[in-house]
């Protein structure tokens, strides 16, 4: 198959276990939301798809090919963090060229590929700028940016809008949605945010204590629940 299979994950920080038992098929192209409380194991599953971490159990698989054992810079994906986790003392420019600058990509194709995330992303006038200079909502643009120049399979994105005041986090949702129509890319967003999930993701994952709940789209969790918790968690109508 293409696309991103998880099977029987489980993983386990000392005698807790935090994954229990995570199967999931994400197709290509397609946006899927994890959603939950706080602690129900999101980014621990997000960490453990990008390679960041490796499961206790289970294995994951990339269009057909068995990546459980394979490092995140192998993987084709690029994870982008609610932190930014921008390096503060380089410019924008500089940031976005990070990770690209030791590859066998071409210094032009970089220069252009930054040239182009700028302009998709409008941060065009803050390229020489630190990352100090620039209110969070430009700080996350180039978080966003520096995972695009690297033309990744899939996107895993953990709570990239959760910093931003309410106002600047719609416009971003709406952002978001135009780039995953224009770059057709697989995108996996973790939010605690129930609104942002039922308006951007084709399916959502529901997780609740290292299990999955339901997985569906927004409708089908809307219209049919499995349980409280799910319809709770949505504001369904239980
Ligand atoms: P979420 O992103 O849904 O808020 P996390 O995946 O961060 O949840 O955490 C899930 C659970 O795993 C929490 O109970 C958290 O305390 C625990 N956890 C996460 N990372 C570690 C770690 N490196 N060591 C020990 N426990 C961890
Ligand atoms: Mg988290």
């Amino acid at each position: 198959m293409s696309g991103l299979e998880l099977r029987n994950i489980v993983k386990n920080f000392g005698a807790v276990e935090v994954i229990r038992d995570v199967s999931l098929e994400v197709n290509d192209g397609e946006f899927v939301a994890f959603v939950g409380p706080s602690g129900c194991g999101k980014s621990t599953l997000l960490r453990l798809i990008a390679g960041l971490d490796k499961p206790t159990g289970g294995s994951i698989a990339i269009d057909g090919k068995d990546v459980t054992a394979i490092g995140a810079a192998d993987r084709g994906l690029a994870m982008v963090f609610q932190s930014y986790a921008l390096y503060p003392h380089m410019s924008v420019r500089e940031n976005l060229a990070f990770g690209l600058e030791n590859t066998k990509v071409a210094k032009a194709e970089i220069e252009a590929r930054i040239a182009d995330a700028a302009r998709m992303l409008e941060i065009e006038p803050f390229l020489q700028r630190r990352p100090g200079q620039l209110s969070g909502g430009q700080r996350q643009r180039v978080a966003i940016g520096r995972a695009i120049v690297r033309r990744p399979d899939a996107f895993l994105l953990d709570e990239p809008l959760s910093n931003l005041d309410a106002e600047l986090r719609v416009s971003m949702r709406a952002e978001l949605a135009a780039l995953h129509a224009r770059l057709k890319a697989t995108m996996i967003y973790v939010t605690h945010d129930q609104v942002e999930a039922m308006t951007l993701a084709n399916r959502i994952v529901v997780l609740r204590g290292g299990r999955i709940e339901q997985v569906g789209t927004p409708l089908e969790l809307y219209n049919t629940p499995a349980n409280r918790f799910v319809a709770g968690f949505i504001g369904a109508p239980h």
